[in-house]
C-alpha cells in the first residue's frame, strides 16, 4: 500500500492491476452488482440474528468495508491507467460525504487522503491518522484561526477569494512555502439538474468566478505577485452536473494554469486540484459511471493534464461511499390511510433529510425484509414508506411498489453510505442510529459476516446534554 509520506503519491504501474472487485476494466459491472447485493442480504439477516437492530436500537446504518475498499481501488486504477509514470496523483476523500473515524482510516489503509471544509472535518481526519501532507483544506469560509492551523500543520490550502489571498499575504513567508496553497476558480461551465449542488454556475458562491469581467486577468497577476501560490483548484459540481460540463470546468482550469505558467516563464502552477463530483446511480445496484469513464473522459477532453507536468489532486466523496451504506429499520406499524398502505418505519428525516424535503431529486431504492432479515417475497403493493419525525413530509419513498410490509418486518434504505445516515439531522431530537462495518463474502453464510462499530448509537442521556441539560437553570438564574 501506499505510504502516508510525501504530499502526493506516486502512481506506478502496479496500481492499474489493483482493481481488486471489478472487472479490470474499472467498470463494477452486473457481477459485481450481484455480489454487492449478496453481501447486503447476508448483513442483514446477520444483523438481526445478532440483535443489532433491536427494540432499543429500531434503526441501524451498515457500511460494506469490501465494497469500499474496491472503490477506492477502481479509483487508483481508474487514474493510474491514464497518467503519465510517476505523476503525482493524491486522492483526497471528501470528509463530509461520511465523517466517520474509522472510515477515514479505512480509506487511508487504500491509500486515499481527506479533504476538509471545517475545523470538524480536519479534526476527524487528523484523529484517522491521515497526514496533514495527504490533507487539502477547501471551505469557503476559512478564519484566520483555521488557516494559521492549517499553514502550520502543512496542510494543503485552496483560497477562495481574493480577499482570502490578501489574509494569507499577511502571514509569514514561512508559513506560505510550508504548505501547498491554490487558489480555486469557478469555471461558470453551468448547472445541473439539481441548483443546490451546482457549483460552476454564473453566480455560484465558491472561487473566483473566471467569466466575469476582469477576472482571468487579475488570477494571472495574483499568481505572479504571489510565487508561492502554485495550485489550481475547482469542484464543478456534484450530484447531477453531467460528465461533459464537469470534464469542460477541468478544461478551462487547465488552460488557466497554462497560462499562468506561461506569463511566468516557469511552472509555477504544479498542481491541479480537480475536485470531485462523480455522480452516483441511485436506481440499482451497478456502480455507473465509473471512476474509469471519469477518468478516460478527461483524458480526451484535457490531455495536456495528464503528460506528467502537472501533479493531481481529485475529492471524490459521494462516489466512494453512497452504494456501500445501508439503513435498516423496523417496520413499527403497518396502516392504512384513504386507501394507501403506509409502513411506520423508525428511518426518515433524521437520516434521509435530502430525499424527505427534496424527493424528486434524492429518490431511494428501499429494500423490503422480514423480521427474520430474510429478503420479503410476495406480489408487490404500492404503500408508503413513512419515517417516525412529526411533519406530514416524513416519508421516504410513496407509493412505492414493494411487497406488502407488516409489523416487525424490516426496511433497508439503499445507497445510504454519502451525506446520509453519516449527516444527521436533529430533527425531533431523534438519535444518530449506530453504524457498523461488515465484512461478507458473497456466497457464504450470515454465520460468516462480521461486524465492527464504526460509532455506536447516540443515548438519550447524550442527546439530553448536546441539548443543554448540564444546566437547566441556565435562563431561570438571577
Ligand atoms: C462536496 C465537495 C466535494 C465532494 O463532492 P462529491 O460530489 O461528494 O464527490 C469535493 N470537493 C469540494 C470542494 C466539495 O465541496
Amino acid at each position: 500500500m501506499i505510504e502516508d509520506t510525501g504530499t502526493v503519491e506516486e502512481t506506478g504501474k502496479d496500481n492499474s492491476e489493483d482493481s481488486r472487485g471489478e472487472d479490470g476494466t474499472g467498470h463494477a459491472g452486473p457481477q459485481a452488482a450481484r455480489e454487492a447485493a449478496a453481501r447486503r442480504d447476508l448483513a442483514v439477516r446477520a444483523a438481526v440474528e445478532r440483535g443489532l437492530l433491536t427494540e432499543a436500537d429500531p434503526i441501524v446504518a451498515l457500511l460494506d468495508v469490501t465494497g469500499i475498499r474496491a472503490s477506492a481501488a477502481a479509483l487508483h486504477a481508474a487514474f493510474a491507467a491514464v497518467t503519465a509514470p510517476d505523476t503525482r496523483v493524491l486522492h483526497a476523500f471528501a470528509v463530509k460525504a461520511a465523517p466517520l473515524v474509522p472510515v477515514l482510516r479505512l480509506l487511508r489503509d487504500e491509500g486515499i487522503g481527506a479533504e476538509v471544509a471545517s475545523p470538524g472535518e480536519l479534526g476527524i481526519a487528523r484523529a484517522a491518522g491521515i497526514a496533514p501532507e495527504r490533507t487539502v483544506l477547501d471551505s469557503p469560509a476559512k478564519t484566520p484561526a483555521e488557516l494559521r492551523e492549517a499553514l502550520s500543520l502543512g496542510i494543503a490550502v485552496n483560497a477562495d477569494n481574493p480577499q482570502e489571498l490578501t489574509r494569507l499575504d499577511g502571514l509569514p513567508h514561512s508559513a506560505l512555502t510550508r504548505s501547498p496553497i491554490g487558489l480555486r476558480v469557478n469555471p461558470q461551465t453551468g448547472s445541473g439538474s439539481i441548483g443546490a449542488l451546482s457549483t460552476a454556475t454564473a453566480t455560484s458562491k465558491f472561487g473566483v468566478a473566471l467569466r466575469d469581467e476582469g477576472a482571468r486577468a487579475w488570477v494571472v497577476q495574483a499568481f505572479l505577485d504571489r510565487p508561492w501560490l502554485t495550485r489550481l483548484h475547482t469542484h464543478s459540481g456534484s450530484q447531477g452536473v453531467p460528465f461533459d460540463l464537469m470534464a469542460e470546468g477541468v478544461r478551462t482550469v487547465h488552460e488557466l494554469a497554462e497560462e499562468i505558467n506561461a506569463a511566468a516563464g516557469r511552472q509555477q502552477v504544479d498542481t491541479i486540484d480537480i475536485g470531485g463530483g462523480l455522480p452516483v446511480n441511485f436506481s440499482s445496484d451497478e456502480q455507473t459511471p465509473a471512476y474509469a469513464d471519469y477518468a478516460r473522459l478527461l483524458k480526451a477532453t484535457v490531455p495536456g493534464l495528464f503528460d506528467g507536468r502537472y501533479g493531481l489532486v481529485t475529492e471524490f466523496g459521494r462516489s466512494l461511499l453512497a452504494k456501500h451504506g445501508t439503513v435498516l429499520a423496523r417496520v413499527e406499524y403497518a396502516k392504512s390511510a384513504g386507501g394507501r398502505p403506509i409502513a411506520v418505519t423508525h428511518a426518515g428525516v433524521q437520516i434521509a433529510t435530502r430525499t424527505v424535503y427534496n424527493p424528486e431529486s434524492w429518490p431511494l431504492r428501499i429494500a423490503a425484509y422480514d423480521a427474520e432479515g430474510r429478503p420479503k417475497g410476495g406480489p408487490d403493493v404500492n404503500q408508503d414508506i413513512a419515517g417516525p419525525a412529526c411533519f406530514a413530509g416524513d416519508v421516504l419513498a410513496t407509493d412505492r411498489p414493494l411487497p406488502l410490509l407488516a409489523q416487525g418486518d424490516v426496511v433497508a434504505a439503499l445507497d445510504t453510505g454519502a451525506y446520509y445516515f453519516a449527516n444527521h439531522y436533529a430533527y425531533n431530537s431523534l438519535a444518530r442510529p449506530g453504524v457498523h462495518g461488515f465484512t461478507a463474502t458473497a456466497g457464504t453464510t450470515p454465520g460468516a459476516v462480521r461486524f465492527a462499530t464504526v460509532r455506536p448509537a447516540q443515548t438519550v442521556a447524550e442527546i439530553v446534554a448536546e441539548s443543554g441539560g448540564g444546566d437547566p437553570d441556565a435562563l431561570v438564574r438571577d
